[in-house]
């Protein structure tokens, strides 16, 4: 059944291939599309992670790890079931770039996005390349002349995230909390909204689709407004962003053809900038509103984000095109089986 050229299946038929992704993140919605398209999934969890996946019955097989370390062994079982791997954002933190790029199972995305998404410089270059309005930088602590929010590197989830004044306030945060971390960005703090926009674009029909939006629902920075400002003097509360939830949002109806060109414009970049295909499937363009509409972008996601969970059963803006309910855990799912069908699978692969 492998082609020797190719060196993939060239089954066309839907059924010969599962879906697979890691027990995480946004793995029951990935899992749940690839049953709605009709295939079969299997979900790779450590061992006592399982719970949910079993309760609501989403998986059609569950292979087992002690340890993410393990995954090269459970990758063979991948392989032997022509699985097709989505990355999510658990997966790519997890199992590191390294070992992303060097997998021999088949990976929906392009493995050439990560190091731009992932390297604030290169995704700041990929950025501005599209026209995409971005925070001001600040190289050292000793520039900062306006509030900055200091981004640790590889701090999942925004975890020890701090709003810094003055280059004085920076060094009695970072030195008191954080003494031995020393990679950071320094990032002018937008007052405004923030708004994870989530696009899908498909490589077999070159189209971007809005999926949906959603806001976070961070600690502590979600609760600090439920007491008195002289409360939060008080009791000396520092803001943090670690994220707990996502929270829907449909935005108002006149921004939206400004976010489908920042889509496209980002999508049509990537194709020049980042080598290999360029940015398909999920994304996430990650932004902060102002009271002047204005829109600033902080960071990307290459990737299905979790911000897409609450739409399992689509969002307002699917419910619009398409007739049933379509998740981006769907799309990616519907995309793959097309690409199957019609014999284009290597275009959605990585
Ligand atoms: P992930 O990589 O999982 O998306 P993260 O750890 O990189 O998350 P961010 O999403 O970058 O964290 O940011 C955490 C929080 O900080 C978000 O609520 C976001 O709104 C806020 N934030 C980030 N950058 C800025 C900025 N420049 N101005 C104002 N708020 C910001």
């Amino acid at each position: 059944m492998v082609s020797k050229k190719a060196s993939l299946p060239a089954s066309k038929n839907p059924s010969d291939y599962v879906i697979a992704t890691m027990g995480s993140h946004s793995a029951l919605q990935i899992l749940h599309g690839a049953r709605q398209e009709g295939m079969r999934n299997v979900v790779v969890c450590k061992k006592g992670a399982e719970r949910a996946y079993k309760s609501y019955g989403v998986a059609d097989e569950i292979l087992y790890v002690d340890d993410w370390s393990e995954w090269e062994k459970v990758e063979k079982e991948l392989v032997k079931r022509n699985a097709i791997i989505i990355p999510h954002g658990s997966f790519i933190a997890y199992m590191g770039h390294d070992r992303v790029k060097a997998m021999k199972a088949m990976y929906f995305g392009t493995k050439e996005i990560l190091e731009w998404e992932s390297n604030r410089t290169m995704e700041r270059q990929w950025l501005e390349a599209a026209d995409i309005k971005m925070p001001r930088v600040f190289a050292t602590p000793e520039e900062i002349k306006k509030p900055v929010i200091v981004k640790f590197h590889g701090a999942g989830g925004g975890f020890g995230y701090f709003i810094a004044k003055s280059a004085e306030q920076f060094y009695e945060v970072k030195n008191r909390k954080y003494p031995e971390q020393n990679d950071f960005a320094l990032q002018e703090y937008i007052v405004g909204v923030p708004i994870y926009a989530h696009y899908f674009f498909s490589p077999l029909t070159q189209e971007l689709e809005i999926m949906s939006f959603d806001k976070r629902y961070e600690s502590n920075a979600d609760s600090i407004g439920r007491i008195r400002a002289e409360d939060q003097l008080s009791a000396n509360i520092y803001t943090s962003y670690t994220i707990v939830g996502n929270i829907p949002v449909v935005i108002r109806e006149s921004m939206l053809p400004e976010f489908f060109a920042m889509g496209d414009r980002v999508v049509k970049t990537s194709k020049k900038m980042c080598g290999g295909k360029g940015l398909f499937g999920p994304f996430c363009l990650e932004c902060i509103v102002t009271r002047k509409l204005e829109i600033f972008v902080f960071e990307i996601s290459a990737r299905i984000v979790a911000g897409t969970n609450p739409f399992v059963e689509g969002s307002p803006y699917t419910a619009l095109r398409y007739k049933e309910p379509m998740s981006t855990g769907r799309r990616i799912a519907r995309d793959i089986k097309t690409a199957i069908k019609q014999g284009r699978l290597r275009e959605v692969l990585g």
